[in-house]
């Protein structure tokens, strides 16, 4: 598949394979860009930035509604692409492009409030003599060029995540998709600009070589990534030494917390949807549990009863349960994190099968305990793992929850609001759910982590307002 810069089809000599994690076949390639290519996106968003701002927002907040129908238009094709590239089960990438469409609508909604401005006359403060007849006003204004960067696991929301704010605002983008999944962004790139020409360019290609000219080059003001802490990091505090701002959803190693007063059905139907959807690849996922010791052997019995019932298999299917990873590597660090955890002590207490072909990880629940030090309690899994850990107390409960650097999600189960509200206020996450799963999230609220989980939050008008410089503009009488 070529992709796009300037609105034009671009290809390469040079090209990157893409594979079907399902069954480890190549399905399409996408240039792999030279520097010089990039340069040239990076200076035709900077062009056409003065063009698109001049669109007015109430026009824009239009098309961002067209776009919306446009990706609905298209619903099978873009599911089916993300299914075959991610190895997302079809149910779920349909589930994707419709949350998609509805993160442009809610960007065309929500411009409004971002863009209002302020109105302040400076004698309503107790301010030196002089300033009663001078007044301010701020303004919102696009900050430019946009470079976005995103993993392979969510690839048609992330990609709402950055471009609908951004153009909603009257910035350009250049976007880079993660290597192993660029087709359903390219496709979703290829509808924005059909409504608003030339406001996505996608560089495909080496992502150093990329991120380097994101950071270096002027035109570009500000980075926004969601990938892991290790590239995220890095890159924030190169982008920053630059002068750039920036926004960094990063990875997480939620805790699930169980009391003993809790609803053990649901807290193992949200166990079961936080680490085995997907194959446990989202960044919200449930990657620790840490239940009381007083209903940790019920807990887990009833645990393993339903992933037993788990189904593995082709993501095209309608229903399969535990997909494959995303490539082989990725099943080399499950077997990986397994050895080191079971050389910590830990217990399997049940592995489930899968395929033999494509890249199949089988779903794993596996006892620790509390004082283990298994790669697994303190790093992020990105697969159908799930640790389960036992503590006496409910202070205890937080001490492990809170031993790792990362605070994206966490979630408490109990029947006692008060105890629930104690807990949530000691817990370093960026959100913590009572009574659900953390793989929940909401496009209006805000989004992120504290510690190494990131910097900034996303919710579309979070993300807005980043995107936009405030100008003060005072006027004196
Ligand atoms: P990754 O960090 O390997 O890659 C993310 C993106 O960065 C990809 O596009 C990749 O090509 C690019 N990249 C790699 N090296 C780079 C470099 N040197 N310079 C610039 N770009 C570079 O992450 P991944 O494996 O694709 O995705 C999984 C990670 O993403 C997990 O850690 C997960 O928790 C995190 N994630 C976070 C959120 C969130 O909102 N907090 C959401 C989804 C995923």
């Amino acid at each position: 598949m070529y992709t796009l810069i300037g609105g034009e089809k671009i290809d390469s000599k040079d090209k990157i394979e893409v594979r079907n994690p399902a069954t480890g076949e190549i399905i399409d390639y996408v240039p792999s860009l030279s520097l010089e290519d990039v340069r040239k996106a990076i200076d035709l968003a900077y062009e056409e930035f003065e063009k698109i701002n001049k669109i007015t927002p109430a026009k824009r907040s239009n098309l961002l509604n067209n776009i919306a129908s446009k990706i609905r238009e298209n619903v099978e094709d873009l599911s089916k692409t993300m299914t075959l590239e991610t190895g997302r089960p079809i149910k779920s990438s349909r589930a994707e492009i419709e949350r998609t469409a509805k993160i442009f609508e809610l960007a065309s909604s929500e411009l409004r409030r971002a863009l209002e401005g302020q109105f302040i006359p400076l004698d309503l403060y107790d301010t030196p003599p002089g300033n009663e007849n001078r007044i301010a006003f701020i303004k919102r204004e696009p900050i430019g060029v946009v470079g976005a960067i995103t993993p392979f696991n969510f690839p048609a929301a992330s990609f709402a995540h950055k471009v609908a704010p951004a153009i909603a605002v009257g910035n350009t983008v250049v976007f880079k998709p993660s290597s192993l999944t660029p087709l359903t962004q390219i496709k979703l790139a290829e509808i924005v600009n059909q409504i608003i020409p030339k406001s996505v360019n996608i560089v495909t290609g080496n992502s150093e070589m990329i991120g380097n000219e994101f950071v270096k080059n002027r035109k570009i003001s500000l980075i926004t990534f969601t990938g892991s802490v290790e590239v995220g990091l890095a890159l924030a505090s190169q982008a920053i030494k630059e002068g750039k701002r920036v926004i960094m959803e990063l990875g997480g190693s939620d805790a699930m917390i169980i009391l003993e007063d809790a609803d053990l059905n649901k807290a193992v139907k949200s166990a079961l949807v936080g680490r085995f959807d997907f194959a446990g690849q989202f960044c919200n996922a449930t990657k620790r549990i840490i239940v009381r010791k007083e209903i940790e052997k019920e807990f887990s019995n009833k645990l393993v009863e339903a992933v037993r019932k788990l189904k593995s298999g082709d993501p095209l299917s309608e229903d399969v349960d535990i997909p494959p990873l995303i490539s082989n590597q990725a099943v080399m660090r499950m077997k990986e994190f397994l050895q080191n955890a079971e050389k910590e002590g830990g217990q399997v207490i049940f592995k489930g099968t899968v395929p033999s072909i494509g890249y199949y990880f089988p779903p794993t629940v596996i006892k620790l305990s509390k004082d283990s030090n298994a790669r697994i309690l303190k790093e992020e899994v990105f697969g159908p793992i799930l640790p389960i850990v036992s503590v006496d107390s409910d202070d205890e409960a937080v001490k492990v929850a809170n031993s790792t650097e990362y605070g994206l999600d966490a979630s408490v189960f109990t029947s006692n609001f008060s105890r629930a509200y104690d807990i949530a206020s000691k817990l370093k996450a960026g959100t913590v759910i009572i009574n659900d799963t953390t793989r929940l999230r909401w496009d209006n609220l805000p989004f992120g982590g504290v510690m190494k989980s990131g910097i900034g939050r996303e919710s579309i008008i979070n993300t807005m307002l980043e995107m936009t410089e405030q100008k003060l503009v005072v006027y004196s009488r």
